[in-house]
């Protein structure tokens, strides 16, 4: 076996270049055409397809005229922070697993190796570093579309991050939280009393009202593992009100006793009949 038969070799030229701006009139920006890098840390892909997926549903609303183009602005507030941090990481991951400075070269070779194994071994910074660089702790808390609802305690997500995710059972069959609002509608996930059948919310177009409850009730997502409203930072029973976008990301949360302060927080529960709308925090 000859080795040139199963190696190949070219050449590659390492970028990083990060756009002003994502958006410009009609041209819309996402992967890499946004935000070029050094592959170090394996970033590039997920960014891309995170940037596309953050785009999808606002542009299906933009264009069947379910929203103003206003929204489309708001993927570059949400995404460009994103793309910043990860030129940033992959350019430093790239530095120093290519210095010939000795120093840090006797860093990445005896101590990095030895740290990272110390780091590791430890299951909550072990996670957290998953979260990280799968991207799934990215948060949108800045975006204009984040409405300003964090509990006084600090429990569960808050708007701009990601749904969690949890089992949980619709009608018996086995499903879980993120796969049960995985459709392109804004999703009203509600604990506690259920929303009343008659409520305007239920009538209002792209949204869907979710009841999530420990007790068996139909149509219900039902939470026998209690994980779910643990996950939200939610005791057993507790009210709340949590407004989830398209794309996964809390809108707005509201503790739960009255549905209209979630209206008056992120304007999408008092959306006019023509679709959600969208409103500015600042
Ligand atoms: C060596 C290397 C290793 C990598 N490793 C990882 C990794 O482990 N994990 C990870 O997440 N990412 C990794 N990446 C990054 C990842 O490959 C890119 O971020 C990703 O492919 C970008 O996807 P994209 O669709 O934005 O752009 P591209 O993949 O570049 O796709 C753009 C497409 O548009 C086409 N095109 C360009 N101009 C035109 C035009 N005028 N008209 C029509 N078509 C056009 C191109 O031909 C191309 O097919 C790596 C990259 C490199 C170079």
């Amino acid at each position: 076996m000859r080795l040139h038969d199963h190696v190949w070799a070219s050449h590659f030229r390492l970028q990083l270049r990060h756009a002003t701006r994502y958006r410009a009139g009609r041209v819309l920006l996402a992967g890499d055409a946004a935000h070029v890098h050094s592959p170090a840390g394996g970033q590039g892909m997920n960014t891309g397809i995170q940037d596309a997926w953050n785009l999808a549903w606002k542009l299906a609303w933009v264009t069947t005229g379910a929203a103003d183009t206003a929204l489309l602005d708001t993927s570059e507030a949400e995404r460009r922070p994103v793309g910043r941090a990860v030129l940033r990481l992959t350019d430093r991951a790239f530095s120093a697993a290519t210095s010939t400075n000795p120093v840090i070269g006797a860093a990445r070779t005896r101590l990095a190796p030895w740290l990272l194994r110390a780091a590791l071994a430890a299951r909550p910074t072990r996670a957290r570093a998953f979260r990280s660089v799968a991207q799934l702790a990215v948060t949108y808390r800045d975006s204009p579309l984040s409405a300003d609802g964090t509990r006084r305690d600090g429990r569960g997500p808050r708007p701009g991050d990601r749904l969690p995710d949890a089992p949980v059972t619709v009608d018996g069959r086995p499903t879980t939280l993120q796969r049960a609002l995985a459709t392109p509608h804004l999703h009203l996930l509600v604990t506690g009393p259920p929303v009343p059948a008659d409520h305007p919310v239920t009538r209002v177009p792209h949204l869907r009202a979710h009841h999530l409850t420990h007790e068996a009730a139909a149509h219900a997502l039902v939470d026998h593992t209690g994980r779910a409203h643990r996950r939200l930072g939610l005791r057993a029973g507790e009210a709340a009100h949590l407004l989830v976008r398209p794309d996964g990301h809390i809108a707005a949360r509201a503790d739960g006793r009255r549905l209209d302060e979630l209206d008056g927080r992120s304007g999408a529960g008092s959306a006019p009949p023509d679709g959600p709308r969208v409103t500015r925090r600042r």
